[in-house]
């Protein structure tokens, strides 16, 4: 049995990651905040002896004793990150510090949630993780682009400079139950607006892209990354290389629900990345042949029937 320390732990993904790792016998430490995340994504695992529930903020330091740490706090959606932008980058760069910091002092593996985002609008498609990308160093997007780089930047030099077991992953668009229905990101706007019967809000044209991960998928990347060789320390792409357009997005999420919304064309907001979609070979080669395995149509039938739950 690991103990386990995931920040950001009540988040959409985090709640995932420790649920998981609950059933495969660990003891996890979730730690959160409760900015985006809450208590009602991880309230069925209270119960669980193994279970503990922190609330902290990770721009603080903190202490504890575990085997590996999960570094996941951070709003991810664009809407909440860029609520409060100077928070946004402190959250990256302070709490990358910080459980860095940790992870030095107690001689645990610590795993980043980076991000797609490093990419910026990028120009190399798709995207390997030789690109340094195409940021916009003092647009709306940079509090959690740079913010992330920065946390990049941090891990390798405390691996370099003291030793610590790092691993990077870069996430792309991920989606599933446990996503916060008023988030703002593109699925669950899409899936909430067909269900009310209101109009889908497509911003720009709508031909931008993205390539969508379930979240299963992902978690089991994570996990195997963190299991990966001592030696391989990422950065590494976790997504679904299957690229869909906004409109494509829209016309699935209005066939699945029966919905008779009409697609509604908004402006395209600053920065907005035109393309999008992961070279994921390097997964596949070190996490021994992980490939996601839910493709978009199964995935946003399970986040369908969430979303009508909690309607
Ligand atoms: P989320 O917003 O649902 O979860 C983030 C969690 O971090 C929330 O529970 C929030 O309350 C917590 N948090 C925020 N600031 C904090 C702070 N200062 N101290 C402690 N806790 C704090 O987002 P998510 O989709 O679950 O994303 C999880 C991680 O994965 C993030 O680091 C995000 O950048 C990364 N990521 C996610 C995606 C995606 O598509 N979901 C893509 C790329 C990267
Ligand atoms: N988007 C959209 N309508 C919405 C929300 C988002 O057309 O109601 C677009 C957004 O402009 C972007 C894409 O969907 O091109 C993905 O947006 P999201 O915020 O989910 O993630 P990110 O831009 O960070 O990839």
């Amino acid at each position: 049995m690991k103990r386990i320390l995931v920040t950001g732990g009540a988040g959409f993904v985090g709640s995932h990651l420790c649920e998981r790792l609950l059933k495969e016998g660990n003891e996890v430490i979730c730690l959160d905040n409760f900015f985006t995340g809450s208590k009602k994504n991880i309230v069925h695992l209270m119960d669980n002896p193994y279970f503990e529930l922190v609330r902290h903020d990770v721009t603080h330091p903190y202490f504890a004793e575990v085997d590996e740490i999960y570094n996941l706090a951070c709003p991810a959606s664009p809407v909440h990150y860029q609520h409060n932008p100077i928070k946004t980058i402190k959250t990256s760069v302070l709490g990358a510090v910080n459980m860095l910091g940790l992870a030095k002092r107690i001689g645990a593996k610590i795993l980043q949630a980076s991000t797609s985002e490093v990419y910026g609008d990028p120009k190399v498609h798709p995207q390997t993780e030789d690109y340094w990308g195409h940021v916009n160093p003092i647009g709306i997007r940079s509090c959690y682009d740079e913010g992330k780089r920065c946390a990049e930047t941090l891990f390798m030099d405390y691996h370099i400079s003291n030793n610590v077991a790092i691993k990077i992953i870069r996430i792309f668009n991920t989606y599933g139950p446990n996503m916060n229905p008023n988030d703002g990101r593109v699925v669950s706007n899409f899936i909430m607006q067909a269900l009310r019967g209101e109009d889908i809000t497509i911003f720009g044209d709508g031909l931008q892209t993205r390539s969508f991960q379930y979240v299963d998928d992902l978690v089991e990347g994570m996990i195997r990354m963190m299991n990966s060789k001592p030696d391989f320390l990422g950065p590494v792409n976790l997504g679904n290389p299957n690229e869909f357009t906004m409109l494509e997005l829209a016309e699935s999420i209005i066939k699945l629900t029966g919905s008779s919304s009409k697609l509604k064309f908004m402006p395209l907001p600053q920065d907005d990345p035109k393309q999008r979609q992961p070279d994921i070979s390097l997964a596949k080669a070190q996490l021994n042949g992980w490939q996601p395995n839910i493709q978009l149509e199964a995935g946003l039938v399970k986040t369908i029937a969430y979303f009508k739950m909690h309607l």
